[in-house]
């Protein structure tokens, strides 16, 4: 999707600030942090929202979570533990429409989230 911002950051127009690569998942700080750490994880394939995924896709969501297990303990609070969100449409809050995994570490987190 060439108008897509996620997918500008896949294939390096746009540089954020990656923690973490692979063939399928890429991983990078949010520019809007809501915790110490924030990390968005998106697939590198395009996938608009959680109700776009279909049987091709849907082995992605699997890679993402591995992904986040991954950072988490690579950035140190994975023992303290962490929260993971995919925001889906409007009710869902969701804001940029290239499906992403929020990582959220570093603090303790409220329930239940606004
Ligand atoms: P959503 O609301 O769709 O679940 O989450 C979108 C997230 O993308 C927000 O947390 C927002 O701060 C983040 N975001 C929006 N634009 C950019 C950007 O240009 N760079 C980075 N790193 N994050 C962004
Ligand atoms: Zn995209």
């Amino acid at each position: 999707m060439t108008d897509c911002m996620f997918c500008k950051m896949v294939s390096g127009e746009i540089t954020p600030d990656t923690v973490y690569e692979d063939d399928d998942v890429l991983a990078f700080r949010d520019i809007n942090p809501q915790a110490p750490a924030h990390v968005l994880v998106i697939p590198k394939q395009h996938v608009a929202t959680i109700n776009d995924l279909d049987a091709d896709s849907s082995a992605l969501i699997g890679k993402m979570m591995m992904a986040a297990a991954k950072i988490a303990q690579q950035e140190g609070f994975a023992e303290q533990g962490y929260r993971t969100i995919m925001n889906c449409n409007a009710h869902g809050g969701q804001t940029v429409f290239h499906i992403h995994l929020h990582l959220l570490g570093g603090r303790i987190m409220g329930w239940p989230p606004g």
